[in-house]
């Protein structure tokens, strides 16, 4: 039997981070044969791809200085965001509510109209109620709601008013307003990072500290002992002193054969994407990414690598919303793929003479995991069960939020300190 102090569960991001500041004493259980988890990255032909792009807005210095660090920075690309929302066939400016005199004539005089009689209560619970009350009923319909409900792929009744956190562009009529003279449509990713090798590349420059045999690919976990702290995997037992778990907090749960009553309340989305690569490029899009409200349209948003990369040809990614229990068989993927095409010619993306050279698809599952109350609860309670028995959940998954990757690494870096009790 392996014995170790800590058992960390999954190689993404926050596990290998984990694993670079605990520095001993330590494995990482990984199930797949490579690290990185949703931070991996595709090559094919010419092309360089991430599972949707990956790219890092760092809010601290702290990880934006090891990044810096870490990589050559002839290798790292900076740029400051270029993003548009195609609405009935003209780009507006992203935020939508504060781009609103983009708009043709009518449009814009019903979302200001509407923004200004808006009744706006002390208390809004759902994420859909807190829309209607800051931005009025044509902003909400005309954007907001269609476009989180492609993504999210749920009545947005069932999220919480702060679902997105600190990822919501909120903006109240003052600043609306002012935007309509002085541009200022700042948020969390104004500008990003982005290693021209794709995010794998920082993965490495983390796994890079961590000595390989602590990583055990390949291991398919069957059960966990929490009482006797005992891992089962088809290969090992593992004994450990501390468990952190990195892996979708729902599946952990069902691992751990505890709190199965929860089950029917953890709801997320899955998100198939699609990264095309075509054959020549089309230089009146200098945009890096595109979103697009309309149902009519299959997919929620378009990033262009190409305008990232600085590629001659056009290589995107597109990103399509699901339920957690749509199935999405190659035949739904077949048909999507049909549909992207048609729809990247409908909305001038591309046209008829543009081929595909080379494509893949990929499904997260979880993608978007979707936040309420209800859910809060249970973490609360899931959390403090746990952490009696020495087990820790953290990331975006593990700890079931809306986060970022330096986010993710933050858990990670945080509870490296508590558990070492020193300074990092
Ligand atoms: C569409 C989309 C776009 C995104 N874009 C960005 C972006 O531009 N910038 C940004 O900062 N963040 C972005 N994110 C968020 C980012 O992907 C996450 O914050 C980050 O990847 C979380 O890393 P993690 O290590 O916690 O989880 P994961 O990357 O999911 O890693 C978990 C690991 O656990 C492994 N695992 C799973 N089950 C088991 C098991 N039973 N046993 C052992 N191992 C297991 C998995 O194989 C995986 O390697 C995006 C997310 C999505 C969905």
């Amino acid at each position: 039997m392996i014995k170790k102090k800590y058992v960390i569960l999954g190689a993404g991001i926050t596990g290998l981070t984990l694993g670079k500041f605990l520095k001993d004493d330590y494995i990482i259980l990984e199930k797949e044969n490579q690290i990185g988890g949703y931070c991996k990255t595709i090559k094919k032909g010419d092309y360089i791809w991430d599972y949707a792009g990956h790219f890092f807005h760092f809010k601290e210095e702290y990880f934006k200085k090891y990044f810096l660090e870490k990589s050559e920075l002839k290798n790292i690309i900076f740029k400051e965001k270029n993003t548009k929302i195609f609405y009935k066939n003209n780009y507006v400016d992203y935020p939508f509510q504060k781009n609103i005199h983009q708009l043709e004539k009518k449009e814009f005089i019903e979302c200001l109209y509407d923004l200004f009689i808006k009744e706006e209560q002390e208390e809004n619970e759902t994420f859909i109620e807190m829309l209607y009350e800051k931005f009025g009923k044509s902003i909400t319909e005309k954007f907001l709601k269609p476009y989180n409900e492609k993504l999210y792929a749920c009545d947005l009744k069932m999220l919480d008013k702060d679902a997105m956190g600190r990822f919501f562009p909120h903006a109240n009529i003052n600043e609306i307003i002012k935007n309509m003279k002085i541009k200022k449509n700042s948020s969390y990713n104004d500008s990003f990072l982005y290693p021209k090798g794709g995010a794998i590349q920082f993965i490495n420059k983390i796994s890079s500290e961590i000595d390989s045999e602590k990583i055990l690919l390949n291991q398919n976990i069957k059960s966990i002992d929490i009482n006797k702290k005992i891992i089962y995997t088809e290969k090992e037992e593992i004994e450990y002193e501390v468990l952190i778990n990195t892996i979708p907090l729902i599946n952990f749960l069902k691992i751990i054969n505890s709190f199965s009553e929860f089950e029917k309340y953890f709801s997320w989305n899955k998100v198939l994407v699609f990264n095309i690569g075509f054959n020549k490029n089309l230089d009146t899009n200098l945009y890096h990414w595109i979103y697009y409200p309309d149902k009519n349209v299959n997919y929620y948003r378009v990033g262009f690598y190409n305008n990232i990369l600085e590629e001659k040809k056009l290589s995107i990614y597109v990103e399509i919303g699901y339920g957690k229990e749509d199935e999405i068989d190659e035949e739904e993927i077949k048909k999507q793929l049909e549909l992207t095409i048609k729809n990247l010619e409908k909305t001038g993306v591309i046209d008829k003479t543009f081929e595909v050279e080379e494509y893949c698809s990929i499904i997260m599952d979880p993608a978007y995991v979707h936040i309420n109350k209800e859910i809060e609860e249970i973490k609360k309670e899931v959390k403090g069960f746990m952490q009696k028995n020495s087990v820790y959940t953290i990331g975006r998954y593990g700890d079931w939020k809306y986060c970022s990757m330096e986010d993710s690494m933050l858990d990670a870096k945080n509870l490296a300190k508590y558990l070492k009790k020193e300074k990092i």
